[in-house]
């Protein structure tokens, strides 16, 4: 395998920025600095950055979970809130989560350990698609989810379109569906509250191809070889992209 694709499915950083490593002399290949781009390593070759060995792992990991709402999506948090580590056996290989909620979000996290496969599912450019279920106070009036579908400013800059569809709407509040395929911070509640709307709850059913469907709340599994190759589907290079749950 070229070496940095390497040190990308290690999870040490992009393709890109793995090139620049390689180049300013940080990575060495059995004990030998290596800047040569081309330079393509086994798989049981001794890879170090700055002298720290680097492994891909030979299996990697894929979990979908359950987040409830009023956990943190960190590994541990200095306020001593409930986080999602909480919820992983310590058995399993050490795996990170793909973006985050909100500790305020329930719904579909993904964590992994194959940091290439991580990487795609979060860049901009592969616009994986994600589906979030809100319940906003009040009847959202069919103006406000114009904006919402045309895309709407932030103080970050103009989201794309979403695909939105009401569930139900009643004088009280409304349930919606929202599908973006951008990940900023906060991003749904923002443009929520950009037509205000605050949002009440908010739950992410779908990342991708990769749906919720009944795994319980706090319970977390295993991804299965279908789903994991259907995401790698997904974010492959290629004119057909922002594939996901709804296109
Ligand atoms: N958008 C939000 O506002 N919060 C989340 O947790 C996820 C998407």
């Amino acid at each position: 395998m070229r070496l940095n694709r390497y040190l990308a499915q290690a999870g040490v950083a992009s393709r890109r920025a793995a090139e620049d490593l390689i180049r300013s002399g940080r990575v060495a290949v059995n004990g030998h600095i290596v800047t040569e781009l081309a330079t393509v390593v086994d798989d049981d070759a001794n890879v170090t950055v700055d002298s720290k060995p680097v492994r891909v792992a030979e299996h990697f990991t894929y979990i979908i979970m359950h987040k409830p709402f009023g956990v943190m999506t960190t590994m541990s948090d200095p306020e001593g809130r409930k986080t999602i580590a909480d919820i992983l056996p310590r058995s399993l290989p050490r795996v990170v989560p793909v973006g985050r909620l909100d500790f305020d979000t329930a719904g579909l996290l993904l964590l992994t350990n194959d940091g290439e496969l991580a990487h795609r599912l979060m860049h901009p450019k592969f616009g994986v698609r994600k589906l979030y279920r809100v319940t906003v106070r009040g009847e959202l009036s069919e103006k406000s989810i114009e904006a919402l579908r045309r895309g709407l400013r932030l103080e970050d800059g103009p989201t794309a379109p979403a695909i939105v569809r009401v569930i139900r709407r009643t004088d009280r509040s409304t349930i919606l569906d929202i599908s973006i395929h951008e990940g900023r911070n906060r991003q749904v509640r923002r443009m929520f509250e950009a037509v205000g709307a605050p949002v009440e709850k908010l739950a992410r059913q779908a990342f991708g191809s990769v749906e919720i469907g009944p795994l319980a709340v706090g319970r977390w599994r295993h991804l299965t070889a279908r789903e994991v190759a259907d995401l790698r589907a997904t974010t492959a290079p290629g004119p057909e992209q922002r594939r996901g749950h709804v296109d």
